[in-house]
Order: structure tokens, then C-alpha cells, then sequence
């Protein structure tokens, strides 16, 4: 029995970094029989069949998982924007965010482009001043790179974020890896980005590791009860500070009386776009709920 981590999953095979070699292995029976699927970022113990192959038997118990991208134990969101093409989204960035608190993961901003559009970077990253550590970058330029490193630095980071936004690229400077494609080789090949890619590990000098998940625009939590068993209101940070001081201990933050989060919207301490979107996800939440409310 050895011990490793699943750095890659491809055509039913997982491929196991145990530190010393990276063995292809195929899962158990076992696991379709529960309907457990082993997933990229796994710690797994595997049976060694000979120097290349071997079998998953086991899977250690999960930080948190995805389906979409099929990924596990994230430990930080690096929430993904450009300051400008595409225009950069609060909405989606927010949307990120809430995924990355359900998932009892860490969560960054990280505004690239700042070459396009030095303004709107900053307004951007103001937005997330105190709430969440960000960076101003361009992957053009070089800026923020080492800020961007050590805000993952030994860490497992995932990417989220609009496709555009140059999330391969800047994988590509943290990896050292230029021959990750980017949006303006497929241009020229017309083919559609990513579409024969796969979720992969990538593991720096320093340990941390990258996942790389192109494809992908959002992140899926693996229970979808993830997100309605928790309190919309525990997944904005900014907010927790205020929670106690609203008149009733089940305030929605919506029309109550004394609610202390919408009199921190007055003073400023919660912005109103952070509000907007909890707002949309109570109303999201609602609309899933099977009885309403
Ligand atoms: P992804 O879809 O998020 O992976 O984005 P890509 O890494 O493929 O980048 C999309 C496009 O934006 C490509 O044409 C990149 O060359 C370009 N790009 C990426 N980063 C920057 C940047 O910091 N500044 C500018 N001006 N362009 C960038
Ligand atoms: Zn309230």
C-alpha cells in the first residue's frame, strides 16, 4: 500500500503522484458499486501493480469537493477578473466567493489586466478591500506576480473565473509552463479553447499546486445542499461582525426593524454591491426551496 494524491484523471484512468512516481491507476469496483468517483485532489492508497500501474483502494475523506470542474480539497479560490475585456463582474465574482465559503475553502481576488484599464482595477479591488486579500496584476506586464505566488504559496489553488479573463496565463507564469494554450492560439487554430484539456495538478518549486481547470466558468459544489443548509447571511464575511446586533436573531437582513447589517450598508461597512448579491442569493435559495417560504 502506498500513499499519494490523484494529480490527474483521463479516460478512466487516475494518475497518482506518491511522491516518488506516478503510477496509472484505475479505480476499485468498489467505488462504482457506492457511487463514489475518485476525483483530481484526492489523497488516495493505492496497490502498486508493477513500475507504472497501479489500483485506487481508498480515499481519504474530503476537505470539500466539485463536480463541475471534478475536483477535491481546494484549499483557495483564486476568484479571477479582468479589469477590462471582459468587463469585470461583481455578480460573478461574488457568486465565486459564496461557492468558495460553502466549501470551507479560503478565497482571493485577483484583477488582471491592470495594463487595460488601471482605473477600473482599482475600484475593483476597493470593493473587496477588508473583506477578502486581493491582487492587481497583468500577466502582460509581470505585475503582481509575486503577490499573486505568495498569496497560494503552498497551498492547493484553483482558478475560477470568466473565460478571457487569463487564468492561463497566469497559470502559465506560476508554472513556468508557456506552452499552455491560451486564448490567442486557438484563435488561430479555430479550434474551441481547452476542449481536449483535462483537470490537472501543477506543482510549484515551493510545493504549492495549481489545479488547472479550464473549461470552466463556475464552480459547482459537490452537495447541493451545500449552499441551502447554510445561513446565506454566514457567507459573507463582512457581514458576521453584524449579525448579532439585529433586533431578531432570525433577521433576513431584508425589511426587518434593526437590522444591523442594512444600517452598516448606510455607514458603509457593508458595500452595496456584496449586499446586492446576498440579497440574490436569498432569492436564489428561496426559489429552491421546495415549500418557498
Ligand atoms: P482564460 O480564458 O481565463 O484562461 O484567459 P487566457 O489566459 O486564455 O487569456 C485570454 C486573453 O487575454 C489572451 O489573449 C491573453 O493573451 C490575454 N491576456 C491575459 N492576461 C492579460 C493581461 O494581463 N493583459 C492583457 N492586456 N491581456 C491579457
Ligand atoms: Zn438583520
Amino acid at each position: 500500500m502506498t500513499d499519494g494524491q490523484i494529480v490527474k484523471a483521463l479516460a478512466g484512468f487516475y494518475f497518482v503522484d506518491t511522491g516518488e512516481a506516478i503510477y496509472r491507476c484505475r479505480a476499485r469496483g468498489i467505488f462504482k458499486k457506492d457511487g463514489v468517483t475518485p476525483l483530481v485532489g484526492d489523497y488516495v492508497r493505492i496497490t502498486v501493480q508493477d513500475e507504472e500501474e497501479g489500483v485506487v483502494d481508498w480515499i481519504s475523506e474530503r476537505r470539500n469537493a466539485f463536480i463541475r470542474p471534478p475536483v477535491a480539497n481546494v484549499d483557495i479560490f483564486v476568484v479571477t477578473v479582468a479589469a477590462a475585456e471582459p468587463e469585470p463582474s461583481l455578480e460573478l465574482t461574488d457568486r465565486f466567493l459564496v461557492t468558495a465559503e460553502a466549501a470551507d475553502a479560503d478565497a482571493c481576488v485577483c484583477i488582471n489586466k491592470d495594463d487595460l484599464s488601471p482605473m477600473q482595477a482599482k475600484r475593483f479591488a476597493g470593493v473587496y478591500a477588508g473583506i477578502y486579500p486581493s491582487v492587481v496584476m497583468s500577466a502582460v506586464t509581470g505585475e503582481g506576480v509575486p503577490e499573486l505566488r505568495r498569496l497560494v504559496a503552498g497551498r492547493s489553488a484553483a482558478f475560477a473565473g470568466a473565460s478571457g479573463v487569463g487564468k492561463t496565463s497566469l497559470i502559465a507564469l506560476l508554472t513556468g509552463d508557456v506552452g499552455l494554450e491560451t486564448g490567442d492560439v486557438s484563435a488561430k487554430t479555430g479550434r474551441g479553447r481547452h476542449t481536449t484539456r483535462h483537470v490537472e495538478i501543477f506543482k510549484l518549486a515551493d510545493g504549492t499546486k495549481v489545479y488547472d481547470t479550464p473549461g470552466f466558468t463556475s464552480f459547482e459544489a459537490a452537495e447541493a445542499a451545500d449552499l441551502s443548509d447554510a445561513n446565506p447571511d454566514a457567507l459573507f464575511p463582512e457581514f458576521r461582525e453584524y449579525l448579532g446586533g439585529c433586533r431578531f436573531a432570525d433577521c433576513r437582513h431584508e425589511n426587518e426593524p434593526d437590522c444591523a447589517v442594512r444600517a452598516a450598508l448606510e455607514s458603509g461597512g457593508v458595500k452595496q454591491s456584496r449586499y446586492a448579491s446576498y440579497l440574490r442569493l436569498l432569492e436564489g435559495l428561496r426559489d429552491a426551496a421546495p415549500y418557498g417560504r
